[in-house]
């Protein structure tokens, strides 16, 4: 199974998110920068990330972008579902629809597949994905480049 590029982008901000400290204000320019991606693209995933309520953005000075309780103590399987949404791993009912798909034993086989990838990550929270050694990196990868 291939997670979308979406999905993945919201999940690094995630972790660069994880561990910031208190007085680290983040933008989401300086996030998709520490993770070398376009900040148009990285700024969909953040949006989204806020309306689950990982994310939130504090305003004025010093403000920037933090992780919520929600969001560190988070499900990782729950967190992927929610950002690939309810598709399927093959398109089935797709522009042309699968002869077979109203008794398919395959299509049953990989929805459960399916089931059982995200199940894989349910035990894991957003905070155990920053543990060492992911975690030491991700402080260093401020996207700030040297002068
Ligand atoms: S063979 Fe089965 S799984 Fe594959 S597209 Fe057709 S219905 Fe879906």
């Amino acid at each position: 199974m291939r997670l979308t590029k979406f999905t993945d982008l919201a999940l690094r901000a995630v972790m660069r998110l994880a561990v910031s400290e208190r007085d680290e204000s983040l933008t989401t320019r300086e996030v998709a920068e520490a993770m070398d991606v376009p900040a148009t693209h990285m700024a969909k995933a953040i949006t989204r990330l806020q309306h689950l309520g990982v994310l939130e953005a504090r305003r004025g000075r010093g403000g920037g972008l933090e992780l919520t309780e929600l969001g560190r103590r988070a499900s990782v399987g729950w967190l992927v579902r929610e950002l690939e949404g309810e598709g399927e791993v093959v398109a089935c009912d797709g522009e042309t629809p699968c002869p077979l798909r109203a008794a398919c034993r395959l299509r049953r086989a990989l929805r459960d597949a399916q089931e059982a990838f995200y199940a894989a990550l349910d035990p894991l929270t957003v905070t155990d994905l920053v543990t060492s050694p992911t975690g030491p990196v991700l402080v260093g990868l401020t996207g700030r480049r040297p002068e």
